[in-house]
């Protein structure tokens, strides 16, 4: 179905020390790449040594960012099996991010089965240390060299690899997040669903001042009255308030996220009751005074489950928990690291092995 054409490097690199990895600063022995044109289609899967792309300066995706791209992780099991998580649900929303800029589609399986090959060769990458993982990011760009505004003609597929260490060293740890009311994030009919960097750039200003202030993230919210909770930076979010589990509805304006869904399905089979809807911020604010919220958390890729400690809405700080992870989140981190590292049995069918 697809051949790809396999060219091994001579000069394999010295791995990292697996103690120091951080997130996306070393890059594995390999790269896939895959190209487009209105002719061909996707044609030329390859694996080829990791190194520098050349490209002329006029490039598309330089000038008006016709971009997208996914984020996922390959995980080492206690019996050195490599599994990733769902990646089928990732590649289903790279086509999902792509029709939004007017990208062409990839089938989900040649995707899929060219994260496989990759990790698959790159498989002596995928770190051992408890928490580490092999951070996968496949993206697309607009190669055309023209400068007018239209989509694309020609595109590249590609998939990088970096090993990347634990996201809590130490422990799940509650973070601190000031809710943005200046900047916005993303309106209806938007591309706030889309992983595309432009949304990424977008929020730099609004996270550079909320770390001034002492804050980890920004919480956002819509974009017309500044009243409804999107998303966290690049997590989804869920609130327990009264023994329901809330979370922001997907109407075009936030990440629909793997996690997020996955959570919910989990939260579903524990029979506890979660809504997708609207709550405001004010309603948190109101639920904390009456001491109705239980627990706050985030939901994504990188740090799977981050419990929220503070929230700072016009200098209204909200405790949750006293500062402190809660059960829930605690038990969903536990359960969703354990399905990922094969700790604990797949009984969703989320994992599937590289080999
Ligand atoms: C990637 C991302 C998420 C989380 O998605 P996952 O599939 O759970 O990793 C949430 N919000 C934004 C803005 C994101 O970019």
């Amino acid at each position: 179905m697809l051949n790809i054409l396999i060219e091994k490097t001579k000069n394999p690199k010295k791995k990292p020390d697996e103690n120091n990895l951080g997130f996306g600063q070393y890059f594995t022995d390999h790269m896939f790449l895959m190209d487009y044109s209105t002719e061909k289609g996707w044609h030329n899967p390859r694996i080829v040594p990791y190194s520098i792309l050349s490209f002329e300066p006029s490039i598309m995706v330089f000038h008006y960012g016709q971009a997208v791209f996914e984020g996922l992780k390959a995980y080492r099991t206690k019996d050195n099996r490599i599994l990733l998580f769902r990646p089928e649900k990732n590649m289903e929303r790279l086509n999902l991010s792509s029709q939004r800029l007017c990208i062409p589609e990839i089938d989900v399986n040649v995707a899929v089965n060219a994260i496989k090959a990759l990790v698959n060769i790159d498989r002596d990458w995928v770190p051992a240390k408890e928490g580490t993982s092999l951070y996968i990011r496949p993206f697309i760009i607009a190669t055309d060299p023209y400068l007018g505004v239209k989509p694309s003609d020609t595109y590249k597929f590609i998939i990088i690899l970096s090993p990347v260490g634990a996201y809590y060293p130490e422990g799940i740890n509650p973070v601190k997040i000031y809710v943005e009311t200046k900047y916005v994030r993303a309106v209806r009919g938007g591309v706030g669903y889309a992983k595309t960097p432009g949304n990424y750039s977008a929020s730099l200003m609004a996270q550079l001042e909320a770390k001034k202030k002492g804050y980890t993230q920004v919480l956002w919210l819509d974009g017309i009255e500044k009243k409804y909770i999107e998303e966290v930076g690049t997590m989804n979010v869920f609130f327990k308030i009264n023994n329901e589990i809330i979370t922001p509805p997907l109407e075009g304006t936030i990440l629909p996220g793997i996690t997020r869904e996955s959570v919910i399905e989990l939260l579903k089979r524990w029979g506890i009751k979660v809504s997708e809807r609207r709550i405001s911020i004010e309603e948190v604010y109101e639920c904390n005074k009456r001491g109705l919220l239980e627990e706050a958390f985030g939901t994504g890729t990188a740090a799977v489950i981050s419990p929220i400690g503070e929230l700072n809405w016009n200098e209204n700080k909200i405790k949750i928990n006293g500062g402190n992870s809660g059960e829930l989140s605690k038990k969903l981190y536990e359960t969703l690291t354990g399905i990922q590292y094969g700790k604990l049995p797949d009984e969703f069918g989320w994992t599937i092995e590289v080999k």
